[in-house]
């Protein structure tokens, strides 16, 4: 039996939910989203788990949950096409286990909220993969497959041209297509260009691109011809501040071939790492405007406390060198995204995917060390204050999404499951798309 309280009750909810159209928003934050052009003050609403709306005001009785960004950067969710996060296997001393870390340490809290693992895996341990990290991460991990069938299992397994299979590695992208998002060459030392051929023929195999780590680097098979012939329009250059790239010439001038590769569609990724950036490549590079189409961290357990450290970190080198903090947020979100073909990220469209990181350029003096040690002033440095990942906050630094404690009397969970995983009642956490 209904009695006249309860209908009205009802009808009260259901007015309530009516107003409510969105689930969060953030408000009076500098919206930089490089696919739309924005670098301004803007309001972003958000409702299941993707952007409702993006203008300079939104009424805020509109929104469940109104969180004051003022002062702080919101972008989308960053994208860091090049980690290692195979762990777990328990092999010694490989990116497919000890190098490898877990990814959602070292991501969310940096504002990253999509990494691609970079070939620590292979077709025949993708799966194995897949099942230990990938579904079980709250970071979105997508994957480069190595061209070698173990994958980064060290030496041997990396030289061993024989597990180098084209058919069987486009075989394997094609079937986990919403995850793999490409192939991967590395670490290779022999003198043919094997790794470099039977990765770009599994690329044209599975329609993906190749990122190439050119391992050693030999005059039989020269890095010129690697960007001017071998790679295609669209495959990746890693590590491009590293040492042993031909950069500048005596003079201190870029190298015009790095400008040719660039026309013809080559794109340079940064992959840091714990050997591949160096500011006396980098600083002139920047200079004479050879900057890297996408910012990528190379995260392991060698980098993440040596120079590279993070995301942000890295980032905020690009930005000391005096590229314009604009630039560096696309270079992070919107170019590594279309990298990858992945245009559902690192943007704020309507109706994308409600990937977000709100972010602090803190002023001060900072330092920032290179891979031999070097290190560069700086006076800028951006920091995390939140993130959002499908619209769900999943890192909060200063807690600016909650009440003070002495305002809540006598209070329990303060989870909210429209927009918040970090504190949530038992059973009511919004499933894990
Ligand atoms: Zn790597």
């Amino acid at each position: 039996m209904k009695s006249p309280i309860f209908l009205n009750v009802i009808l009260l909810l259901t007015s309530a939910a009516a107003a409510q159209e969105y689930d969060l928003l953030l408000q009076g934050g500098h919206v930089i989203d490089g696919k739309n052009k924005i670098s301004a003050i803007r309001d972003v609403a958000i409702r299941a788990g993707k952007i409702a709306e993006v203008a300079a005001k939104i009424d805020p009785a509109k929104a469940h949950k109104v969180v004051n960004v003022s002062g702080l950067y919101v972008t989308p969710g960053l994208v860091d096409i090049h980690v290692h996060v195979y762990a777990g296997t328990g092999q010694r001393g490989a990116y497919s286990g000890d190098n490898s870390v877990y990814p959602d340490g070292f991501t969310l809290r940096s504002g990253v909220t999509t990494v691609v693992d970079a070939g620590s895996s292979g077709w025949r341990n993708f799966p194995d993969f897949k099942d230990r990290v990938i579904d079980r991460s709250k970071t979105r991990v997508l994957a480069l497959l190595n061209i070698v069938g173990k994958g980064m299992g060290g030496d041997p397994i990396e030289q061993n041209v024989d597990d180098m299979e084209a058919a069987a590695t486009a075989d394997q992208a094609k079937k986990y297509k919403d995850t793999v998002v490409g192939i991967k060459s590395a670490h290779f030392r022999g003198p043919e260009w094997t790794s470099v051929e039977r990765a770009v023929e599994a690329g044209t195999l599975a329609n993906v691109p190749v990122m190439v780590d050119f391992g050693t680097f030999r005059p039989e098979r020269p890095y010129q011809d690697l960007v001017l012939k071998k790679l295609r329009p669209g495959d990746i250059s890693t590590h491009m501040y590293l040492g042993a790239v031909p950069m500048l010439d005596d003079t201190g001038k870029v190298n015009k071939y790095l400008f040719e590769a660039r026309k013809r569609g080559i794109i340079f990724d940064v992959g840091h790492g714990g050997g591949s950036f160096l500011f006396r490549q980098a600083v002139p590079a920047i200079k004479q405007g050879f900057i890297p189409d996408s910012i990528s961290t190379d995260l392991h357990i060698s980098s993440m406390n040596a120079g590279m450290k993070d995301m942000l970190n890295v980032m905020s080198k690009f930005l000391n060198m005096g590229m314009a903090l604009d630039d560096v947020i696309l270079r992070s979100t919107w170019n590594p995204a279309r990298e990858i073909k992945r245009e559902e990220f690192g943007n704020l469209s309507v109706g994308s995917t409600a990937d977000v990181a709100v972010l602090r350029v803190e002023k001060g003096n900072f330092g920032f060390v290179d891979i031999l040690g070097a290190r560069m002033k700086g006076t800028q440095k951006l920091v995390c204050e939140m993130t959002l990942r499908d619209g769900l906050m999943v890192y909060d630094l200063n807690g600016i999404t909650r009440e003070d404690w002495n305002k809540l009397g006598n209070y329990g969970a303060q989870g909210d499951h429209r927009w918040d995983t970090t504190v949530t009642e038992p059973g009511r956490a919004r499933k894990k798309k």
